[in-house]
């Protein structure tokens, strides 16, 4: 069946979750009703990027899996954009160039950010908006890391782009890792309950569809599986080429998220852990595809 190859790869990214608090905070299915609606999206605006206050500059999460997912949608024939700001543009812009991909990337200013991101949906008609470890609003209206920290002062506010999708009836996709990125609100009750600062830091904004990971990437690694399996083909890129995907942003400045370092971890994870979750889901679509499971 389908569906259990679709449980399966959210057992696999499951991998991490109680470390942060968030093991009972993945809602079932939600992989599946996210590809299955991502299957007939037209176009997809991927917002990304997760600024570090001590670096000034994004974090190795968000980024590759905006960049998997875009890839694996343009496989598909849809259309794309990747939504960040300044500190991680350059970042977003390196990691497109090591995979060869032409995707446009657009960076939201500081300041008022209403007029911009009308302009966004104006001019690229999105179906579907889909955040990968993207700093969320609070129920205060600021946004935090997950040590607490106040990072509104630096964020420019990308919730604003996710309730005008909700205003014009476009459908809202999240992956998070942590309950204080956009589209958490989901599974606010969870993260104010069981995240250490959950109350303060739990991100206001609920996405239609939500997918938890141990790592936002992961998460977005999961969907451009889930993407392949439904399209019966693989559009996953292959493992080797997702580390230099990871060597080529450190390169451009993004720094682990927990450890503040120069290095292809991505939070606190080694390269290994991670290279090996990305392995896990595509050999898991290998499989399913090979054994005819895309045709269920
Ligand atoms: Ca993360």
């Amino acid at each position: 069946m389908q569906t259990d190859v679709f449980r399966g790869m959210e057992e696999i990214i499951r991998r991490n979750l109680k470390r942060r608090g968030m093991a009972g905070a993945c809602p079932a299915g939600e992989l599946e009703k996210a590809a299955r609606s991502l299957a007939d999206a037209s176009t997809v605006m991927i917002v990304t990027g997760f600024v570090i206050r001590d670096a000034m500059t994004g974090e190795t999460d968000g980024p590759p899996g905006a960049i998997a997912l875009a890839s694996a949608l343009e496989g598909m024939g849809k259309r794309t954009v990747i939504v960040t700001d300044e500190y991680s543009r350059g970042i977003v812009v390196s990691g497109l160039l090591s995979r060869g991909a032409g995707t446009p990337v657009e960076a939201v200013p500081a300041g008022s950010t209403c007029a911009f991101c009308d302009g966004l949906l104006e001019r690229y008609a999105p179906s579907h908006v889909i955040a990968v470890e993207r700093p969320g609003r609070a129920k205060d209206g600021r946004c935090y890391s997950m040590r607490g920290e106040d990072l509104s002062d630096i964020v420019p506010d990308t919730d604003v782009l996710f309730k005008k999708a909700r205003a014009r009836k476009l459908t809202t996709i999240a992956v998070g890792d942590g309950g204080n990125e956009v589209g958490m609100g989901k599974v606010r009750s969870h993260i104010t309950g069981a995240v250490s600062l959950g109350e303060k830091i739990s991100a206001q904004f609920a996405a239609d569809y939500l997918v938890v990971a141990g790592v936002s990437n992961w998460g977005a690694y999961a969907l451009a599986a889930a993407l392949s399996l439904l399209s019966r083909r693989l559009l996953l890129h292959d493992t080797p080429a997702e580390a230099r995907l990871l060597d080529s942003i450190v390169r451009a400045g993004a720094v682990d998220g927990c450890t503040g370092e120069s290095a292809p971890t991505v939070d606190g994870l080694s390269l290994a852990e991670n290279l090996e979750i990305h392995e896990m889901l595509k050999k898991t679509v290998e499989l399913a595809l090979r054994k005819g499971t895309s045709r269920d």
